[in-house]
């Protein structure tokens, strides 16, 4: 029965079902709506962003208004500049230390809970002094989130590097940490590749000194990263710092320091339209809550057949899900993504840099509608009655 070379089990997300549930890890489907406004936008006669120039009146009109509409949604302060990015979510891993660190010698601190904050420690290691607090339990496993104190930072930290949501691991951050008084001069650094926009942001609470997101998880398509830095912290880069990545020269000359990703930074301009249609940010979270509930829900009742890692339940990620099929019996799992394949259901056997890994993974972005969260629930339920 179980065929290894079946398109499910490579991760292939093309099916022979009518329509398409995909919960892939990135890039993926945006809001269906959005999608719609892709298409349409080419059928209008006009030229779309995709062929304006970056300096033409009518894209700087789409950079400055997008830019606009992440300020507006995500409450983003003045006194945080909005800048699109290259290089994804690891030119960010680079950029970070180069614009924080004027020297190698520049101590940063990175909390490690996850395979993303590994991957952003090792390329910041190249260019400054790293201190880790590492999260990894005794089984190897990230499945938890460290306490950060006096105890564990060092004072001299340019910055504190953390990622809210560990997309591979599975395990989320609702809020950003308070860190205590006597560390409050340490800017906070969040990589928030896979849960921005989907839950509120106390900047100056909780102290963020740069925030970044690559598109291609819940607001767009790779190419366009949305870094947020706070002024003051623009100019004490390394000398080393390419200009692509260097945020005071990209801010000085309003992004257009080179060309920008046009067309991506105007289909993000049309998520952020889609969730002030929804409600904002707020009714974002409750979309989220609710999309993941679902699905911890059947995995809790049937423990049996489904296992999710992540302890304590607080920091179960809502973007994404991973579970394992009977304790990861290679047969189970086989006949799951097969048979979630042939009902329309993709993207749950996760191709990373780290591997398959040993759990499948629901990813639950903007792209999916609770409805479609629910279609993946009811076929696991299912699922599950069949295995008794
Ligand atoms: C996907 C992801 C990245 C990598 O982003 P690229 O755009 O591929 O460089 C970084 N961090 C997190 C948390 C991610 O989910």
């Amino acid at each position: 029965m179980n065929d290894t070379s079946h398109p499910a089990l490579i991760g292939a997300l093309t099916t022979t079902a009518p329509k398409t549930y995909n919960f892939s890890p990135g890039p993926t489907s945006l809001p269906q709506s959005v999608e719609e406004r892709i298409a349409q936008s080419f059928q209008t006669g006009k030229l779309t962003s995709l062929a304006l120039s970056h300096r033409s009146p009518e894209f700087v009109k789409i950079l400055s208004t997008t830019k606009a509409k992440i300020r507006d949604v995500m409450s983003v302060p003045d006194n945080y500049e909005i800048l699109f990015t290259h290089g994804g979510g690891h030119g960010q891993f680079a950029a970070v230390p180069l614009n924080l660190c004027t020297s190698s010698d520049d101590v940063a601190t990175y909390v490690i809970n996850g395979t993303w904050s590994e991957r952003g420690r090792d390329e910041a290691k190249r260019y400054c002094t790293v201190n880790t607090i590492d999260a990894k339990g005794e089984n190897g496993q990230y499945t938890t989130f460290p306490a950060l104190d006096e105890a564990n930072i060092d004072s001299r930290s340019k910055f504190i590097y953390l990622c809210s949501n560990e997309t591979v691991n599975g395990i989320e951050l609702y809020r950003l940490p308070n860190l205590p008084e006597s560390l409050r001069h340490i800017p906070l650094v969040v990589d928030a590749s896979s849960d921005f926009s989907t839950k509120p942001i106390d900047w100056e609470g909780a102290n963020v000194g740069i925030l970044f997101a690559c598109a291609s998880k819940n607001i767009g398509h790779p190419g366009a990263t949305v870094t947020i830095v706070r002024k003051d912290l623009m100019g004490q880069a390394s000398p080393l710092c390419p200009g692509v990545f260097h945020y005071k020269t990209n801010a000085q000359s309003d992004n257009l320091w080179n060309t920008p990703a046009t067309f991506n930074i105007e289909v993000i301009g049309w998520v952020m339209d889609w969730l002030i249609e929804q409600g904002g940010v707020e009714a974002c979270e409750q979309r989220s809550k609710a999309k993941a509930q679902c699905l911890y829900d059947i995995i809790d009742s049937v423990p049996e057949v489904y296992q999710t890692p992540v302890e304590p339940k607080s920091l179960r990620s809502r973007m994404n899900v991973p579970f394992s099929v009977m304790n990861g019996d290679q047969k189970k799992t086989d006949s799951f993504l097969i048979e979630a394949w042939e009902a329309g259901i993709v993207g749950l056997r996760t191709l990373t840099p780290f591997g398959v890994g040993e759990y499948l993974r629901a990813s639950l972005y903007n792209g999916v509608s609770l409805a479609q969260a629910n279609v993946l629930a009811s076929f696991m339920k299912d699922f599950a009655a069949r295995q008794k």
